[in-house]
C-alpha cells in the first residue's frame, strides 16, 4: 500500500485521486496538471499559477544546478522562495537532456541530492528515456540500466521528499508492463510513463494508449500514474480513461511562443482566428485581433494564459466526468474531434478487459454515441458475466414484449445484447441508445446472444429482433429460432444461409 496516494473515485481507468505531498504539506487532487516552469525563461509569473488552478508545478532541477546564478538562489531561497510558488514543486533531472544531448555531467545520486536540498518536493532519478521504435535489445539494455539507478535512488537519503520511478521500455507493451512491475516493487513514490513525447509530437496517440495500458498493468491500482510531457488538452480526457493522474503542460507556453491557441479539439493558429472560441478571461476581454495588435511578449503573455485556462478548464471537465460516470462520454466526444485522438480511443478499447475491472459496476447512464461505444467495457463486462446465469429449457430473447410459452424471457438490447428483463433498471441496461443503431451495436449484440447460447447448451432459444441486418444475425448460432417482430418473419438463423 502506498499511504500518499488514495483513489477517491474512479470511472473506467480514470481516477479523482488525493496525493499527499509530506514535504510541501499540500495535497494535491489528481487528474492534474503540472505547468511547466524554465527557471531561465518565465512566461507567467508562477505566484500566478493558483488563479489558474494549478496545485503543483515542475521545473528542471539540472538547468538550476548548471547555471551558477539559479544554483545559487535556489541553494539560498529554496526552489518555493525563487520561484515564489507555496504549492507542491516536481523536479526533473535532466534526463530530457540526455535523450536531446547524448550525455548530462551528473548521476543520480548527486542529483537527487541536489533537488533534496533546493527544496524540491517530488524528485527524479536520472533514468534513460528511451525513444520509441529503437531495436528490442537497445530498449532492454536501457531498461536494465534505468532499473539500476531506480535501485540507487531507493538507497539515497532524501527524508520526506517523494522520489520518481520512471517507467520505460520504449514501443515493447511487454517491456513497459515489465518496468512498470519493477517500479512498483521499489520503495519511490510517483510513476512517471516516460519517453512518450516522441509519441505525442506525432499525435501517434493509439501507440501512446498501447504503451500506458502495459504500463498501467506491471503498476498496481494505487500507484499514482505521471503521463510525462502530455500537455495537449485534446487528449486529457483520453488519457485519464487510460489511468493517468499527473500531466505536465510545456505546450502552454511553447505553443504560445509561436502565436498558438490551444483548444481541445486541436491547436489553433492566432493568425487564422477571427473570434476566440472560449469563455476564459483572455477571451472574453480581448479580439483576435486585439492580441495580433499587441507586441510580441503581451501576445505571449495573453496566448499563455488562455492555454492555461483552456487545460484547466478541460481538467475539472474530466474531473467532474469521473464522478458522474460519464468520462468515456467525454472521451469519445473529443475522439470524434480529431482522427488521432479517435486512435487513441480505439486502442483504449482494444484493452477494454483491462480497464473493465476498475470500472464502477453502477453509475450515470450509459449513452451509445458512435460505434465505438458497442466496444466499452460495460459491454464487455456484462458478455463476460453471461455465465453467472442458469437458465430453463425454453427463452425467448425479446426486444419487447413477452410470451408465456417460454419458461422464460429475457430482454435483448444493442449493443449489450441479452439480459434478464429484472435488471432492466439497472446500469448498464437503462443505455440511452439512438433510434437508428449501427452494424456494431447489433453485431455486439448478437455476440452476446451467441455466447449465452454457448453457455447453455441444453436450452432452446428463439430471438425476437426488431429488423437486425444480416451482419448481425451471422454471428447468432443456427439453433436460434429467429422471428423478426417488424415483419413477423420466422426464420432459423441467419448463419445458416451463410454455411
Ligand atoms: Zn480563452
Amino acid at each position: 500500500m502506498r499511504d500518499h496516494f488514495e483513489v477517491r473515485a474512479q470511472d473506467a481507468g480514470g481516477r479523482i485521486g488525493d496525493l499527499t505531498v509530506p514535504r510541501a504539506g499540500v495535497t494535491v487532487e489528481t487528474p492534474t496538471l503540472m505547468p511547466v516552469v524554465n527557471p531561465n525563461i518565465i512566461t507567467v509569473d508562477p505566484a500566478r499559477f493558483r488563479e489558474f488552478g494549478a496545485e503543483i508545478l515542475i521545473t528542471n532541477s539540472y538547468i538550476i544546478k548548471n547555471d551558477a546564478d539559479l544554483r545559487e538562489r535556489a541553494l539560498d531561497e529554496g526552489l518555493h522562495g525563487m520561484l515564489d510558488f507555496d504549492g507542491a514543486i516536481m523536479t526533473d533531472s535532466g534526463s530530457f537532456q540526455l535523450a536531446e544531448y547524448g550525455e548530462i555531467d551528473t548521476d543520480t545520486e548527486e542529483i537527487l541530492e541536489f533537488q533534496h536540498a533546493i527544496g524540491s518536493d517530488i524528485g527524479t532519478p536520472v533514468d534513460i528515456p528511451t525513444p520509441p521504435d529503437v531495436p528490442r535489445e537497445r530498449a532492454e539494455e536501457e531498461l536494465e540500466e534505468t532499473q539500476r539507478r531506480l535501485e540507487l535512488a531507493e538507497t539515497v537519503e532524501t527524508g520526506e521528499m517523494l522520489v520518481n520511478a520512471p517507467v520505460q521500455g520504449s514501443t515493447y507493451p511487454d517491456l513497459r508492463e515489465a518496468a512498470g512491475r519493477h517500479a512498483e516493487h521499489t520503495s519511490l513514490d510517483v510513476f512517471p510513463v516516460g519517453a512518450v513525447v516522441p509519441l505525442m509530437n506525432d499525435y501517434r496517440y493509439g501507440e501512446m494508449a498501447d504503451v500506458v495500458a502495459a504500463a498501467k498493468r506491471g503498476l498496481g491500482r494505487d500507484a499514482p500514474v505521471h503521463l510525462f510531457g502530455a500537455g495537449h488538452p485534446m487528449m486529457f480526457a483520453l488519457a485519464a480513461a487510460l489511468g493517468c493522474d499527473l500531466f505536465d503542460s510545456a505546450a502552454y507556453a511553447l505553443y504560445a511562443r509561436d502565436g498558438r491557441y490551444l483548444t481541445v479539439h486541436g491547436t489553433e493558429h492566432l493568425d487564422s482566428l477571427q473570434y476566440f472560441p472560449c469563455g476564459c478571461p483572455v477571451c472574453t476581454d480581448h479580439t483576435p485581433d486585439d492580441v495580433q495588435r499587441m507586441p510580441d511578449a503581451a501576445q505571449e503573455e495573453l496566448l499563455a494564459e488562455h492555454n492555461l485556462h483552456v487545460s484547466f478548464t478541460e481538467l475539472r471537465r474530466v474531473k467532474q466526468a469521473i464522478r458522474q460516470g460519464s468520462l468515456l462520454e467525454l472521451v469519445e466526444a473529443r475522439a470524434h474531434a480529431h482522427p488521432r485522438v479517435l486512435d487513441g480511443y480505439r486502442a483504449f478499447l482494444d484493452h477494454a478487459g483491462q480497464y473493465e475491472q476498475s470500472d464502477p459496476v453502477s453509475k450515470d447512464t450509459f449513452y451509445y454515441t458512435s460505434p465505438e461505444s458497442a466496444r466499452r467495457p460495460e459491454v464487455v463486462r456484462h458478455r463476460e458475466r453471461l455465465d453467472r446465469f442458469s437458465l430453463p429449457e425454453t427463452v425467448l430473447l425479446a426486444e419487447s414484449g413477452t410470451d408465456d410459452d417460454f419458461d422464460e424471457t429475457w430482454r435483448v438490447r444493442p449493443p449489450l445484447g441479452p439480459y434478464p428483463r429484472e435488471l432492466a433498471t439497472s446500469y448498464p441496461f437503462t443505455a440511452e441508445v439512438p433510434e437508428r443503431m449501427d452494424d456494431a451495436g447489433y453485431e455486439a449484440a448478437a455476440k452476446g446472444v451467441s455466447r449465452l447460447v454457448a453457455l447453455n447448451p441444453d436450452t432452446e432459444f428463439t430471438l425476437a429482433h426488431r429488423d437486425w441486418p444480416a451482419r448481425a444475425l451471422d454471428y447468432v448460432p443456427p439453433r436460434v429460432e429467429l422471428v423478426n417482430l417488424e415483419t413477423g418473419h420466422t426464420t432459423a438463423s441467419g448463419a445458416e444461409d451463410d454455411a
